[in-house]
């Protein structure tokens, strides 16, 4: 039987970052898996850490966990919601992964009596894992984005490895999509295309020859813009592809298919086209932009400057809006600032994840104020830790009740590291991470929401709640809904629905597997109870 020859579309970057190369990147997947293809999607990420595991948000944005416990870009965050997939660490490659590799090689002798080289080396290492990925899912299609921008030294060798991937594979199994700015100026408006002239000169520089162009822009780019970039960059017009501001990400893909892209694609990569099917996609969005009721949601956060440390809460409460056909409007609070007014006109609070101790007291605080204004509460990790501490000191009257991560020795350790944490010294990849069953209690909002008495949720922490308080906790009226199946470890506390309607924190995050078809039930029940609030407010 033959083996499908697995086509590659790399996706590279030009002019500056942030251009959401990961969304036209998701889109294009989308819009393949749409025509019954089978699809996936790589990252490269040129930097040299090993993972995104040790980086602070500020940097790139949010850390994505995977379901094998990969700390991952949060772009492959944006390919899991688009492609409704579930990928792996192989599916991030990183110059730290890459040259971690080549040297073990060259130390277990592999290249023995050579000099070891970028070319042909580390190019042949970069290759083969990105060849690694496709071969194994057996797909007709797989995306490669290399972040970065052309023109970076990091991103050299990885430019050069596709450069050869083009040559090697021919030219009908390989197509290069370059990503640009086309920036608007002046009184009149004009769309420049200048700075995209210039990248894929740089980029013909390096051997690669886009195929199509996305530009960027606030607004979609004039025929005549199409024209004059198409000239200028030896491409079509139609495979000059216009990206501008849309109120939701999730109308990129349909902004793409109009203008062709698709099949323009297919063509350029000798697939055959088959029937567009995106009919729950387009109901999604539906639902999306026809919402009819708004709920306000309080996010107390830490990088609250920088949204996408958030990315994957504010999708979350997307997908869950519209499946209650609720616009959600976030309130981004900075922990310290936290005074009770905040939470006056909201319908519900969200307390995420964390690390460190800066803002710890200012989200206890707002925990405080939800659960004494029986306002809806959702806590995500940190924000379950300190709502078990905020119940310890508040309620149990535990004085000074503290995880052991912002004071080692507190009169009570509500919050202690975890037993397999306590040697561990590296803190790359070292925290308690990825897809873990987690066992429901029977009769609990738990079990009402999740309908189900397993659950697989993804994890990234160090820490949890000390044995020795699970129950003198419980006994004080904050139940263990969730357990993992040994019983040691708590994954979720609630409180019970006759005491406040909806006060739920997890150990896990469960904002990492909510998709847009798939909202995830805590999220769900977030939403249930702020509408129920708003009408009682209105
Ligand atoms: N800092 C806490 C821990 O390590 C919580 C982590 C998180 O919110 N992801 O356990």
């Amino acid at each position: 039987m033959a083996m499908t020859q697995t086509k590659y579309v790399f996706i590279t970057g030009g002019v500056l970052s942030g251009l959401g190369k990961g969304i036209t990147t998701a889109s294009i997947g989308l819009l393949l898996k749409s025509r019954g293809l089978r699809v996936t999607a790589i990252k490269i990420d040129p930097y040299l850490n090993c993972d995104a595991g040790t980086m602070n948000p500020y940097q790139h944005g949010e850390v994505f966990v995977l379901d094998d416990g990969t700390e991952v870009d949060m772009d492959l965050g944006s390919y899991e919601r688009f492609l409704d997939v579930s990928l792996t660490g192989d599916h991030n490659i990183t110059t730290g992964k890459v040259y971690r590799a080549v040297i073990e090689k060259e130390r277990r002798g592999e290249y023995l009596g050579q000099t070891v080289q970028i070319i042909p080396h580390v190019t042949d290492e970069i290759k083969a894992a990105i060849k690694r990925v496709a071969e194994r899912e057996g797909v007709d299609v797989a995306l490669v984005e290399l972040g970065g921008t052309v023109g970076d030294i990091e991103s050299m060798p990885f430019l050069e490895a596709i450069r050869q991937m083009h040559q090697e594979l021919g030219h009908s199994n390989v197509a290069f999509v370059h990503t640009t700015l086309v920036p608007v100026l002046g009184a009149v408006g004009e769309q420049k295309t200048k700075p995209t002239q210039h990248s894929v000169k740089e980029l013909r520089a390096l051997g690669i020859q886009p195929d199509v162009i996305v530009g960027r822009c606030e607004e979609p780019l004039k025929p005549e813009i199409k024209r004059k970039i198409a000239l200028f960059c030896d491409v079509p017009p139609e495979a000059v592809i216009s990206d501008p501001d849309v109120p939701f990400v999730y109308e990129v893909p349909l902004v793409f298919e109009e203008q062709g892209l698709t099949d323009y694609l297919l063509g350029r990569l000798g697939l055959r086209p088959r029937a567009q099917d995106l009919t729950e996609w387009k109901a999604f969005l539906g639902a999306l932009k026809g919402a009819e009721r708004t709920v306000r949601v309080a996010l107390v956060g830490k990088y609250t400057a920088l949204k996408d440390s958030y990315v994957s809460y504010v999708e979350a409460l997307t997908h869950a809006g519209a499946r209650h056909r609720a616009r959600v409007e976030i309130q981004w609070i900075e922990a310290d600032e936290f005074h009770e007014g905040r939470l006056e006109d909201v319908d519900g609070l969200i307390v995420p994840v964390g690390f460190g101790h800066r803002g710890a007291e200012g989200k206890i605080r707002a925990i405080r104020c939800a659960r004494e204004r029986k306002l809806p509460f959702l806590g995500i990790c940190y924000g379950f830790q300190l709502a078990v501490i905020e119940f310890a000191r508040h309620v149990m009257g535990l004085e000074g009740a503290n995880s052991t991560e912002f004071d080692p020795t507190p009169p009570h350790p509500v919050i202690d590291l975890l037993p397999e944490q306590k040697g561990i010294r590296e803190l790359g990849a070292t925290m308690r991470l990825g897809a873990q069953p987690v066992i429901v209690r029977e009769g609990t909002l738990a079990h009402a929401l999740y309908g189900t008495t397993r659950v697989e949720e993804r994890h990234r922490h160090r820490y949890e709640v000390n044995p020795d308080y699970v129950e003198s906790i419980e006994s004080a009226g904050l139940i263990f809904s969730g357990r993992s199946p040994d019983g040691r470890l708590m994954e979720i506390a609630e409180l019970p629905q006759r005491e406040h309607p909806f006060f739920i924190a997890s150990q896990f995050h469960p904002e990492f597997k909510s998709r847009p078809l798939s909202p995830r039930p805590l999220f769900l029940g977030l939403i249930e109870a702020c509408l129920a609030r708003s009408c009682q407010r209105a």
